[in-house]
This record gives C-alpha cells, structure tokens and sequence, in this order.
C-alpha cells in the first residue's frame, strides 16, 4: 500500500496540482478543507480521484482553530502543508494573514508532533521568506538571492503578506528544531502562473493575469520585477522533496524574472490584439503621483519600482531534479485555459 499523504490547502490553485500528481502516482491523499460544505470544491477534488489510482481521504481543518489537524495527521506518513491566505484584499493583516499564515503553521506541525506517524514535512513558504522589496538585493550588496537569504524588511504593516510567509517559515524551522520524529524540507516558489484545476480560487496569481488581460493597467504599469514558475513544476518539486531521501532545507522555484511590461508583452506576441493590455512602461515619478489608482503605497513604490531582481534556482534543478517549464509555455496554457473557463 501507498503512504499516507496529507494535504492542507488541496482546494487551492497550487494545492490541486498537488492533489493531482500524488493521486495520479497512487498515494492515500487526506486533504483538509475549511468547509466540507462547500460542494463545488469538494466535487473538484472527487473528479480528480475519479481519474486516478489513488485514494481520497476529505477532513475538516481551519488553521485558525487549534487541534482541528490532529485527526487528519494521526496515521498519516508525511504532510504537505500548502494552506496559507495569498490575497492583497484584506482589512486587517494580523488577522487575516499572519494569524492564519503562522498560528495554522504551529497547528499542523503540533498535530504532526502528536501523530505519532509522521516521518517528513513540506511546507509550501514562498519567495516572500527569502526577500522583502526589490531593493533589498541593492542594500544588501547581493547580486542574487539564494537559499541562503531570509526576508529582513517586511512588518506587520509594509508588506504584510510577506511578513506572514517568512514569519511562518522561522516558526516552522524553530518547531523542526525542538523534535527529532520528522524531517523538514521547505519550497520557496516565485509568483506561480500556469493553468488553474479550479476556478474557485482567489489567489494572486489567477487575478494578476485577470486585471492583466481584462485591462486594468491599460494605460500602463509600473517597471515591477518577479520571479516567476509554473505551477504544475512547483507541484512537482513538492513531490520529488517528499519522495527523495536526500532533500533538505529550501529550495527556491523560479524560471525566470520578468517585469509586468515583459509579462504583458509574452500574452500580447501570443494574442495580438486580443486583449487591452498595457500601452507602455510608466515612469516612476507617475507611478508615485498616482500611487492612490494603483493602490500601492509611497512606500511600496520607492523600494520596489525599478529595481532588478535575481535568484538562484540552482538547488532546486541540481538536487530535486526539476526541469523547468519555458515561461512562455506556461502563460499560453494558462491564458487558454482561462479562455475555455471563461474566466477571461
Ligand atoms: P489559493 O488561494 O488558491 O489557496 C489557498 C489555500 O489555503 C486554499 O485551499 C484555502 O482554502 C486555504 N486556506 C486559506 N485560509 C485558510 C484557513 N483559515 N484554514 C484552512 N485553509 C485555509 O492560493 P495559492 O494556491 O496560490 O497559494 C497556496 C500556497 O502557496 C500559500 O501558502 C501561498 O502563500 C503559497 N505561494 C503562492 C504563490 C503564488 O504565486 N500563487 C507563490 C509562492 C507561494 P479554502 O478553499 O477553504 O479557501
């Protein structure tokens, strides 16, 4: 019999990739959900077993509420652990980020701790850990960032959401530290793009490509910089740490870097025409003056506007074996696939 896998955040756009190629390789796949209510969510996740040689196991777990991981970890062999908020649409970041970003990180490695049974843990952190504004790489004299690096300028109040990832990424090498049941290995994505198995999700990623596409930025966009990876290889890189013996530490996952005027002009050489895509690259002066329409803070605009980014993605290729998708490849699948669910 195949282990016991469980996986919270399997609703989610990464966490369904995830679902999928463990349920394909015939894994006992537990996913915890929020609301077993949610029918439509759920139905996803039935169709996907449907077509595979796994099993589906569905429990009921928030990680804002202590214990509730425990049943779902007693048993299990390891736990990929992807649930976290990825959302830029929130009142209040402590509660709506941090809170459940670092308090469910405590949650399910506490219920891996009294399992019993778990032997390895994946934690789903982000790029978001290893650096906070673009200038970073400038301050800090780098001329790339590596595994190395951790996030040492976000806060509660400038960029909360990578707060959250890197505050939840120490806990989670702290709690790692004061055990000696399961082994930890952490994958630190750039921003995923590629084609969605759901269309109930509100991450980030799915709604860059939206406002991108539906013409938001129209009159243009900032000179923004981001690493970016294709969602189905972030999927596999979650596999190959869970399955091979010698992973360890992070890996960061990115293709490629890319402005938002490069990304737009990927979608444009594929859809001329087709959609209201930003006419130019706008200047940062503007982009301060009229930092209120792009809703980005003085702040944000000063350390992040045109500044380079790099990273290392080394160890992900030389030790997990991770063959890239082209990003070029991944924007046309995910713009198709888009189209066919209507989305855009
Ligand atoms: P989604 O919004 O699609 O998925 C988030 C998942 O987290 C959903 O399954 C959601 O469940 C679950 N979740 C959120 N809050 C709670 C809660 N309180 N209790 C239980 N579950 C909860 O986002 P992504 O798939 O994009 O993100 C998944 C992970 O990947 C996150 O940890 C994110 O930080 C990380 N990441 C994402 C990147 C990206 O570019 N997309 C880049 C780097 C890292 P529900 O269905 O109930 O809402």
């Amino acid at each position: 019999m195949k282990n016991i896998i469980m996986v919270t955040g399997g609703t989610g756009y990464i966490g369904l990739w995830i679902v999928k190629k463990l349920l394909g390789k015939g894994y006992t796949v537990r996913v915890t959900v929020r609301d077993k209510n949610k029918k439509e969510k759920i139905e996803l996740l039935k169709n996907i077993e449907k077509r595979s040689d796994g099993k589906l196991e569905i429990y009921e777990a928030d990680l804002l509420k202590e214990g509730t991981f425990d049943k779902a970890a007693k048993g299990a062999d390891a736990i990929i652990h992807v649930a976290s908020p990825f959302t830029l649409k929130f009142k209040d970041p402590v509660k709506d980020l941090i809170d459940p970003a670092v308090k469910g990180t405590v949650n399910v490695l506490n219920a891996a701790n009294k399992s019993g049974s778990v032997k390895k843990i994946i934690l789903t952190s982000s790029v978001a850990a290893v650096h906070g504004d673009t200038v970073d790489m400038k301050n800090l004299g780098l001329k790339e960032f590596t595994e190395e690096h951790f996030n040492e300028s976000s806060s509660k109040k400038h960029q909360p959401y990578y707060y959250s990832k890197v505050t939840a990424e120490k806990k989670a090498w702290e709690l790692y530290e004061s055990q000696d049941n399961w082994e930890l290995v952490v994958i630190n994505p750039s921003f995923v793009m590629g084609p969605m198995l759901t269309p109930y999700s509100i991450s980030e990623s799915i709604i860059l490509i939206k406002e991108l596409v539906g013409g938001k930025y129209f009159l243009g966009v900032p000179e923004l910089n981001f690493g970016f990876v294709d969602v189905r290889d972030v999927a596999e890189a979650h596999i190959f740490a869970l399955e091979k013996r010698d992973a360890k530490g992070r890996y960061i996952l990115v293709e490629r870097v890319e402005s938002m005027m490069g990304l737009s002009d990927i979608i444009k050489k594929l859809y001329p025409k087709k959609f209201k895509l930003p006419l130019m690259k706008i200047p940062k002066w503007v982009v301060l003056l009229l930092g209120w329409v792009f809703g980005q803070p003085f702040k944000f605009v000063m350390k992040n506007v045109g500044y380079p980014l790099k990273f290392n993605n080394k160890k992900s290729v030389e030790e997990l074996g991770l063959k890239y998708t082209d990003f070029e490849t991944t924007i046309k699948d995910m713009v198709e696939q888009m189209k066919e669910m209507k989305l855009i």
